[in-house]
């Protein structure tokens, strides 16, 4: 088995997530006691927030590579960014390293392609939505049509995820927000829903909406499960 390595902290909430899943998914493939060999550098999400929020990429590049490299230094065979945001410099990151990079964007335009959907909704921080590492990725290498939010409702979806999701916090009102949001964008074409967020997930569950949600955390884990047991 392949060790995965883990930049996690952003938020902790999600890591945890990440940790849970990727042993499920170890359990459920090998059964037994097989666990994943995995390691995480997790980092302190307060800076990482500020500098996000002061638009000092450059800083968080630094920050994330030595991530990476540290994760590398300690044995580990892949590398997963536990956070969409994040990916923004990905590219920097997979530069910098000699260990592949499982990019959450790819591994969830794929699952989307598997259910033959073209247009899809995003949910995610304003950086997710708005940037084109991301939704730039989904429509030029994959083809696929991306619906956001309007402006004032980016606003929202961005609130929740930092004051109250990274906080662990998951209130029935914002749930009824994302619930609303979501229903907008199905009325402007969308065919399902990227949870590309991966706190988002704590939030809102398939069950809650008419439409395939893709659990970009579940997503994520799922596919470094895959690839280290390979
Ligand atoms: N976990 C979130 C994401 O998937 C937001 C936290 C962050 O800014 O990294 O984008």
């Amino acid at each position: 088995m392949k060790t995965i390595g883990l930049i996690g902290g952003m938020s902790w909430e999600s890591s945890l997530e990440y940790y849970r899943i990727i042993n499920e998914k170890v359990k459920k493939e090998l059964g037994g006691l097989h666990s994943a060999q995995s390691l995480m550098y997790s980092v302190d999400f307060e800076n990482i927030k500020n500098l996000q929020h002061e638009g000092k990429w450059d800083d968080l590049t630094t920050i994330m590579i030595d991530a990476a490299k540290r994760l590398e230094k300690g044995g580990a065979d892949i590398i997963v960014i536990c956070t969409n945001t994040m990916h923004k410099m990905a590219e920097d990151i997979q530069n910098n390293i000699d260990l592949p990079l499982i990019h959450i964007a790819d591994t969830t335009a794929q699952a989307i392609k598997e259910l033959k959907l073209n247009k899809i909704g995003l949910l995610g921080t304003k950086f997710t939505m708005e940037q084109d590492f991301y939704k730039g990725r989904l429509t030029e290498k994959h083809g696929l049509s991306v619906v956001i939010p309007n402006n004032e409702d980016r606003d929202i979806v961005h609130k929740i995820i930092y004051n109250e999701l990274c906080q662990g916090n998951i209130k029935d009102s914002s749930k009824k927000e994302y619930i609303r949001i979501i229903e907008n964008m199905v009325k402007n074409g969308a065919e399902g829903v990227i949870l590309g967020c991966t706190e988002i997930p704590l939030l809102i569950k398939q069950g809650d909406v008419n439409v395939p949600v893709f659990d970009t955390t579940t997503i994520h884990a799922e596919q470094a499960v895959l690839q280290a047991i390979k």
